[in-house]
């Protein structure tokens, strides 16, 4: 036969743990989300001033190339004056340049660019140095040409920036092949991790001859993430599960309080209320026909002369219903030794009343001490599950209170369940005190008891509850010390062999 043997199973908490975990998955998954798309239109926003700022600046590059040019041969007075004081305006502005119709450009780019100036009608970008993050740009013009060396650093208008220059955004001017880092940010993966493969921002800068593309990037991930809101979540939630688990656990203790008053309750009235009822009922009748005729015996005595043939008549009635009495208790207790015999039969699983009981018995075991064990496990027996509840409570019951008994660390009760060939077996053992030999004989006896208060009814019931169903209970010592009390009930499908068996029971 199999056996299972060990402690009560402990539930609940995988459940709630899982649905944490699920909570915490769902509501973190929204909170990135959420938080990724605020930071989105953020970045957006940020960007967007961004090209606005470096496109106003290139058109102020334009509009100074050309008003230079114009100036140019009106300007004689101080001709490289008003050039020199650009500088300390525009500190982006390195260097003018001017070629006179009879002079000659520093260098060769700048002569190329200008030729493409003349073809284009609008200044051109020339010498674009990306190391430096410097070019020139040139504007073709009668007489006089113009050239002015700007620096990109500088032409950020770093006062009016929207992104914290050693914030997380990395921006950059992309001029042909050419990349000029104006502000670092934080490292992009190139493969995206996270939620999002990070925020990108393109567009050009609104110059016809500066044709540069703004580039920002930002980058998204675990790194991101907004990891105090997440935490905030998780204590949040986790809370509200523990609370909800906590109520819980408090109803079903309340259920199982509730439970365990009722069936003590039912036994009580079952056993209490009945016999006294049917006592005060059945007795009233006969002894108030004994006190009347043993009164009019003693009036009928008192005469002069006596009536002694009416008097004896009257004794003989008395004594007549003395003996209805006796019978009436007689009936009384066999209704005690046999009560409901006519409860249905159906199948039981031992291991379930067993597991109910021990559910219900587990606080009061801790709270004793008790080390509570259920092991075994056998077919379906044929009974009433709420007689065998009963039993097992009542059983039970006794069991815990013989095991105070006993120091806290010896107090161990064992329910089992096993199949002994036609019957089923549920077993209740303690490690109490055990059961005196000579008191083995009387203990199944209505009114036994050994307990102050007790009504010694408990046992005589399971019995009478056992036999009802075609079963029987039995004791015996449990060595090396505690006694054992062990529920016989057919089996609910015996096999053919044992049938005999069964009906013997
Ligand atoms: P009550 O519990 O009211 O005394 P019971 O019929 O349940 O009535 O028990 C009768 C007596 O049997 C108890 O008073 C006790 O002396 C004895 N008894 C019952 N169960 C045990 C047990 N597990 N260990 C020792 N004695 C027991």
């Amino acid at each position: 036969m199999p056996e299972a043997r060990g402690p009560l199973p402990a539930r609940g908490a995988l459940p709630w743990l899982l649905g944490w975990t699920a909570l915490l998955l769902a509501g973190g998954f929204v909170i990135v989300r959420m938080d990724i798309a605020e930071r989105r239109e953020a970045f957006q926003a940020d960007a967007r001033i961004a090209h606005r700022l470096l496109s106003q600046r290139m058109v102020q590059h334009d509009a100074i190339v050309e008003t230079l040019v114009l100036l140019g041969p009106s300007s004689a007075a101080d001709p490289q004056g008003a050039e020199r004081r650009l500088g300390a305006i525009y500190p982006q502005l390195l260097a003018v340049h001017r070629r006179r119709p009879d002079g000659a450009w520093p260098d060769e780019a700048l002569r190329e660019a200008e030729a493409r100036s003349r073809a284009s009608r609008h200044a051109e970008v020339a010498a674009f140095d990306a190391a430096q993050g410097r070019y020139a740009l040139v504007l073709a013009g009668e007489p006089d040409s113009v050239a002015l060396r700007i620096d990109l650093q500088r032409t950020v208008p770093w006062d009016t920036w929207p992104l914290p220059r050693a914030g997380p955004v990395q921006v950059a001017l992309q001029h042909g092949a050419q990349r000029v880092l104006l502000q670092p940010g934080e490292p992009v993966a190139s493969r995206p991790v996270g939620l999002t493969g990070g925020f990108s921002f393109t567009k050009a800068l609104a110059s016809p001859g500066q044709p540069f593309e703004l580039q920002l990037q930002r980058a998204t991930g675990p790194a991101q993430w907004p990891w105090r809101g997440l935490a905030a979540w998780a204590a949040l939630s986790g809370l509200a599960l523990a609370v909800l688990a906590t109520r819980r656990a408090q109803r079903r203790e309340r259920d199982r309080a509730q439970a365990l008053l009722r069936l003590e309750q039912t036994a009580r009235l079952g056993t209490l209320g009945e016999l006294a009822g049917g006592i005060a009922h059945e007795l009233n009748q006969p002894l108030a026909a004994v006190l009347a005729n043993t009164q009019a015996a003693r009036r009928l005595l008192d005469d002069q002369p006596p009536e002694l043939a009416t008097a004896r008549d009257a004794m003989a009635q008395a004594a007549a219903q003395a003996r209805r009495a006796a019978d009436v208790l007689a009936r009384l207790r066999r209704l005690v030794e046999a009560p409901d015999a006519a409860r249905p039969q159906t199948p039981v699983l031992l291991q379930a009343v067993v597991r109910n009981a021990a559910a219900l018995l587990a606080p009061e075991a801790r709270r004793r001490g008790i080390t509570l064990v259920i092991e075994g496990d056998a077919p379906a027996v044929l009974g009433d599950a709420v007689a065998v509840e009963q039993i097992v409570h009542n059983l039970a019951a006794n069991a815990m209170q013989a095991l105070e008994a006993v120091p806290a660390s010896e107090r161990r009760l064992v329910l089992g369940v096993r199949r002994d060939g036609a019957r089923g077996l549920l077993s209740v053992r303690d490690s109490g005190p055990g059961i005196p030999p000579d008191a083995l004989p009387l203990i199944f006896e209505p009114f036994y008891t050994t307990k102050p208060g007790g009504l010694g009814l408990g046992l005589s019931l399971c019995e009478s509850l056992a036999r009802a169903m075609h079963g029987t209970l039995a004791v015996r010592p449990a060595p090396p010390r505690g006694a054992e009390f062990e529920l016989a009930l057919p089996l609910a499908a015996a096999p053919a062999d044992t049938a005999s068996t069964q009906d013997k029971t």
